[in-house]
């Protein structure tokens, strides 16, 4: 069960949360620049100032081990009983590793590569966005990169945070960029979960949701933001990380990876360079190919569904639907321009880009020659 306070101001319901849980000893992790410089910190500190605080900003963007492992090793010596992580999906990521790593016997590593069961909860979390874009705040899972790889951390009860703040003034301080990237993040979510084969009804309500309120909003909280798109961005974000936390992610997930830890692509801008081929490539699924144990019919009905959502009636009107969006928010839609150039590139996100937790959610079969077909597409 999840406790969830929302609207701008809802930061201060930190202090009722705290009065309420009584902590002796707080494990606060924010990022290490975005915490000072955009003034969440002002509004944060003064409500846990009455609390023994550890702080943990000391790592970079997009959860490493050897961030993590630095994490669990601060988080061990401050007898915490606490967790409050406050920032980007990032930060929120590495709280929940952090957390359910560090009450464990074995190294995070045992867990993430070997898939060891994870037997300890850890410290209630509270989890207060900062971006809006991955709806980590709502979903049960953490992403870890090993090197250039990237794992998934999954538990159904341990990971889903306690408490969630979605305070949209939080978010005022993004750049255009970053809520460009973090916006197509959103959308992609909330279009993946509603193709996925474990899409439900459920899901379904809340991808459609987000798909609604990024097409209205994203622009305007890019361009020229107000606090009404800042918000509807949060709800956005929030509802794609319902979505995906029950129907996960797919295709363009698992081809993001590569992107991000190869060609420094922002997640969000790496999720969604495939979004619009990837419509069209499902679109067409068969009998041969159709993964979805409801059948083909069912995807081409779901497919269909998602059109309508973008007010468009064939595939290729979403399609560049989804590329004027990109041009709007001024994110490159070719991958040249994000420095993938040669065969050998290429090579590195097929080699790379087939991670089995996330391509078998998606609707239709992915070859290797179908991906090389999406990339060259794209190129
Ligand atoms: P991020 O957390 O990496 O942050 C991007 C940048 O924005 C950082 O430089 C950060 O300092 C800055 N920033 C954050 N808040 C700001 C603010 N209010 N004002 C100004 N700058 C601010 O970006 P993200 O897209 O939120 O998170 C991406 C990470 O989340 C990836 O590692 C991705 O894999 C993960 N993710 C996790 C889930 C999940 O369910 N666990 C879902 C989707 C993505």
């Amino acid at each position: 069960m999840q406790t969830e306070y929302s609207g701008t101001g809802s930061v201060n319901a930190i202090r009722k949360i705290l009065k309420k849980e009584k902590p002796k000893s707080v494990f606060l992790v924010t990022g290490k620049f975005s915490y000072e410089k955009t003034g969440i910190r002002s509004k944060i500190q003064p409500l846990v100032s009455h609390c023994k605080i550890t702080h943990f900003a000391d790592f970079s963007v997009n959860p490493s081990i050897g961030d993590i492992k630095k994490g669990i090793a601060l988080f061990r010596k401050s007898k915490c009983d606490f967790v409050i992580a406050a920032g980007g999906g990032s930060v929120i990521d590495i709280a929940k590793a952090i957390n359910i790593f560090s009450p464990q016997k074995l190294t995070p590593e045992k867990y993430l590569q070997k898939k060891l069961p994870i037997e300890r909860k850890g410290k209630k979390l509270l989890a207060i966005p900062t971006t809006a874009g991955t709806g980590s705040e709502a979903t049960h899972f953490a992403v870890v990169y090993i090197g250039k790889e990237k794992y998934s951390i999954s538990h159904q009860r341990f990971l889903l945070p306690e408490y969630v703040i979605l305070d949209p003034a939080l978010s005022f301080s993004l750049p255009p960029h970053i809520t460009a990237c973090t916006g197509m993040d959103a959308l992609a979510q909330a279009i993946e979960s509603y193709w996925s084969v474990h899409s439900t009804g459920e899901s379904k309500k809340y991808s459609r949701k987000a798909i609604r309120l990024v097409l209205d909003n994203l622009r305007t909280a890019v361009m020229s933001p107000t606090q009404k798109a800042r918000a509807a961005m949060m709800r956005a974000a929030n509802n794609s990380g319902k979505a995906i936390n029950i129907a996960y992610t797919t295709a363009c997930h698992s081809i993001s990876y590569p992107l991000t830890s190869y060609f420094g692509v922002p997640h969000g801008h790496a999720v969604a360079l495939t979004l619009g081929e990837m419509f069209l490539f499902n679109t067409a699924v068969r009998k041969e190919d159709c993964l979805d144990a409801r059948g083909e019919k069912y995807v081409s009905k779901t497919m269909k569904e998602l059109a309508r959502l973008f007010g468009e009636n064939s595939p290729e009107g979403v399609c560049e639907k989804l590329k004027s969006t990109m041009d709007s928010i001024n994110l490159e839609r070719r991958l040249v321009q994000v420095g993938v150039i040669t065969e050998q590139d290429i090579h590195i996100i097929i080699k790379n880009g087939f991670n089995q937790d996330r391509i078998k959610n998606n609707p239709r079969r992915l070859t290797e020659t179908s991906l090389r077909q999406i990339l060259r597409n794209i190129k």
